[in-house]
């Protein structure tokens, strides 16, 4: 079964929560029918007329893109523009298309981190360079028939609840009983219809971050044994781990820029590569941000790095960058966002085969504008 719009939609979002995004960043289902079905994805980092072309030539009737098809509000849609004609194409074209933009670049698993994975850089444990925000936790209460607490703290434990620190499975559970009367057109795990069942049961409790609060309620209602789950979700005044743009990585040695320089060009197939030193030579403390790294530079000096990996940077930048005592290596804006969208699309992948869905996921092969 092809999987609709929206479910796609619910899988990106666990990846990337729409809620993390920075303020005014359209992010999300930027045009199309969440209720529509789709075979075919096509991933891009950017929803232009390559992208557009590509995906309607191979069949996808969705496109999933990193940078958003509107950044400003509309005021018509005219095809006299070139927006208004790409947008009225994937109207004419059925082409749902979707954006994980900023909630994508500040997502732990996100854009920064895939391209420091790619680098072969150490990213377990790195700080985040500008923090955002903080993955808020919740407190999950569960209801549980005795016997199978464990299967239940097993399922959801591995969706990401009851993780303190190093410590996995964290629960509480005290025992008590559980009431219920099930009702007309109802399937009871135990009891009959509409007599009262007084059943021993755990209440189970735990925590998760937001950003696992849909994998925790899919993975609950797997594998309880009850048709209906009785559950409650407690916001927490507890902040969780920090999230925000960009990495602070440590490597075990300090590296020479030749060779910082030497790992943008092989593993992100980059060969406009422009770098600074700052008058050093090598470095220990390497902050490192996919796409635009221009408004990073002050953070970088002010979290102590030596260097800040990049793209997009200006003769401005370059100056401020001097001044500060800061080196910098551009790679490009979008060579240091293509390990991302690699990841999207395998991540999609992945989660719709996982799910029993049969859409296919594939990455745009076509080339937009590029600089020669
Ligand atoms: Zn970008």
């Amino acid at each position: 079964m092809p999987a609709a719009v929206k479910k796609v939609a619910s899988i990106l979002e666990e990846l990337a929560p729409v809620s993390i995004a920075l303020p005014g960043d359209p992010v999300g289902l930027q045009l199309g029918n969440p209720e529509t079905e789709v075979t075919k994805i096509l991933v891009s980092l950017d929803p232009d007329q390559a992208a557009l072309e590509e995906a309607v030539a191979r069949g996808a009737e969705m496109l999933v893109t990193h940078h958003p098809l509107f950044y400003q509000k509309l005021s018509s849609i005219n095809e006299g523009s070139p927006e208004g004609a790409l947008i009225a194409e994937a109207i004419r074209n059925k082409l749902n298309i979707y954006s994980a933009h900023t909630n994508y670049d500040i997502t732990p698993q996100g854009v920064s981190y895939q391209l420091a994975k790619k680098l072969g850089l150490p990213v377990e444990g790195a700080e985040v360079l500008e923090v955002t925000g903080s993955d808020q936790l919740l407190k999950l209460v569960v209801f549980v028939p005795a016997g199978h607490e464990d299967k239940v703290r097993d399922g959801i434990a591995a969706a990401g609840a009851g993780q303190i620190g190093n410590y996995s499975h964290s629960t509480f559970q005290t025992d008590g009983t559980g009431t219920f009367m099930p009702g007309v057109g109802t399937d009871p795990y135990l009891g009959s219809r509409g007599q009262l069942e007084k059943v021993t049961e755990l209440r189970l409790e735990t925590i998760l971050p937001v950003s696992r609060r849909h994998a925790v309620i899919e993975a609950l209602n797997r594998v309880h044994p009850y048709e209906e789950v009785a559950f409650d979700l407690y916001p927490l005044d507890l902040d969780g781990k920090t999230i925000g743009l960009g990495l602070i990585l440590e490597p075990d040695k300090p590296l020479p820029i030749e060779e910082l320089v030497q790992l943008c060009r092989d593993r992100l197939n980059a060969d406009d590569i422009r770098s600074f030193t700052a008058g050093q030579s090598s470095f220990n403390r390497i902050a490192l941000c996919g796409g635009s790294g221009g408004s990073l530079i002050e953070q970088a000096v002010r979290r102590k790095a030596d260097i800040l990996i990049s793209g997009d940077f200006r003769y401005h930048d370059l100056k401020r960058a001097e001044s500060m005592g800061l080196a910098l290596v551009d790679a490009g804006h979008d060579a240091t966002e293509r390990p991302g969208v690699d990841y999207l699309r395998q991540y999609l992948e992945k989660e719709l085969q996982a799910g029993g869905f049969g859409t296919e996921v594939c990455l745009q092969t076509s080339e937009g504008a590029k600089w020669h």
